[in-house]
């Protein structure tokens, strides 16, 4: 264990049971936090807080308890079993691959625990975590009894500043980061993985999908846009669809299932594009090569505008452009291109799904962007509903840095 003691005046994000706490506002240290514990006092010595030691992060400790609570075996047990509860009473029907665990949101800063049926696959975020990994993977095994399941640690090389050997899914909520500790990378740099993986098969909504657990993105698929593929599903019928950024295609098969009369998959990764093929099969549509776009979205959209194309529907949903604090104007940049020509492409009385998962770029600073984009294409549109991740991605009050997905849902008048 390690006694992290505060600045004085420093104590107020603790006392707020802000579960980060921040290496410039401890004034001393004592004890080696060997077993990955820090316990946080202030000035005065008084306790206020317990978490995961992580001394090479900026973030020098991520909080579990502010009532002198040891976090152990059973604490992890107790917050899996809430995060279970939340999930039982949320989710709908046939739908076997959601987040379990959802690091800060659910009071567990630095797991995260997605399941895909019988297939849990966690990834501990941060250096502590990392050595609570013996009790925190009993406690999963106690509490959503997986039959198997996969183990990635990405804390360390990420409380480091290294981007870990395999692209960690750090921009896009699989856990919150600190504007202090990201690793720097270019839009969709090292994210374009999809290949070689182990394919855990799943519901979504009744739908079939595969997680490439091992080898693709995020933990191998992007259940925080369960909801926003639903609605997709509920207004597509005889539609036509172009899916932007598609990644496995989850969006076009949730579109195809709603009655669409076409979906486009636009990608530059191969292997997503694969997996995007499979899912098509997997569900009873067929899966044509002209369905499959491997190219660079910025262009494509260009080449399609230039050619007067005009959709019913286009489906926008870019990795994070922006991971750190100074890529954010770069990123405000990015999104505005995009959309700007993406917005061109939809036929009077569609619709554009817009995403944005830079936790970065906030719903204000994204909305605001996107209006000037439409602007700038000289297309009106109408915001008809705002969603973002599901229930599965529970946001601390605590924390709203845990809140990163925003999709808009506009209608061209
Ligand atoms: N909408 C997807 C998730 C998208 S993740 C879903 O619901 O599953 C972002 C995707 O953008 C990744 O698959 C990545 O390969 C792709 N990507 C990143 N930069 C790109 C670019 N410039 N052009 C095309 N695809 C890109």
């Amino acid at each position: 264990m390690i006694r992290l003691t505060l600045k004085p005046g420093r104590e107020v994000s603790v006392a707020r049971r802000h579960p980060w706490l921040f290496s410039g506002g401890v004034a001393s240290a004592a004890g080696d936090g060997a077993d990955g514990r820090a316990e946080v006092v202030d000035a005065g010595g008084r306790p206020l807080a317990r978490g995961a030691y992580s001394p090479d992060s900026q973030i020098l400790a991520r909080l579990w308890t502010f009532d002198g609570r040891v976090p152990d075996g059973a604490l992890f047990r107790e917050r899996f079993a809430a995060a279970r509860k939340l999930r039982e009473e949320c989710l709908p029907r046939e739908t076997t691959g959601y987040r379990a665990v959802n690091s800060e949101g659910d009071l567990c800063p630095g797991v995260l625990v997605d399941l895909y049926g019988d297939t849990a696959v966690l990834e501990l975020t941060t250096r502590g975590t990392e050595i609570w990994r013996p009790e925190i993977e009993a406690a999963v095994h106690d509490v959503f009894a997986p039959k198997r399941w996969t183990v990635r640690e990405t804390g360390s090389a990420r409380d480091l500043g290294r981007p870990s050997p395999r692209p960690s899914p750090a921009g896009r909520g699989r856990s919150v980061e600190p504007v202090e500790a990201q690793i720097p990378s270019p839009p969709g740099g090292g994210r374009g993985e999809g290949e070689g993986g182990e394919r855990i098969p799943f519901l979504e909504n009744g739908l079939h999908f595969l997680a490439d657990a091992s080898g693709g993105q995020k933990t191998g698929f992007f259940l925080d846009q369960r909801d926003n593929r639903a609605r997709l599903r509920s207004l597509a019928r005889g539609k036509s669809v172009l899916n932007l950024f598609s990644y496995s295609g989850a969006f076009s098969v949730a579109a195809l299932a709603g009655g669409a009369a076409r979906a486009i998959d636009v990608d530059s990764s191969a292997g997503a594009l694969d997996l995007a093929r499979e899912h098509r099969r997997a569900n009873g549509f067929s899966a044509g090569d002209a369905d499959f776009v491997q190219a660079d979205v910025f262009e494509d959209v260009r080449r399609r505008a230039a050619a007067g194309e005009r959709w019913d529907v286009v489906v926008c949903d870019p990795p994070a452009f922006a991971k750190k604090k100074a890529d954010v104007d770069r990123a405000a940049r990015g999104y505005k291109d995009v959309n700007r020509v993406a917005m061109a492409l939809v036929a009077p009385g569609g619709w554009l799904l817009t995403c944005s998962c830079s936790g970065l770029v906030d719903a204000d600073l994204f909305q605001k962007i996107v209006f000037s984009a439409s602007v700038d294409a000289r297309v009106a549109f109408a915001l008809v509903a705002r969603q973002g991740a599901g229930p599965d991605h529970p946001v601390s009050l605590d924390c709203p840095e845990g809140e990163y997905l925003k999709g808009l849902w506009l209608r061209r008048a």
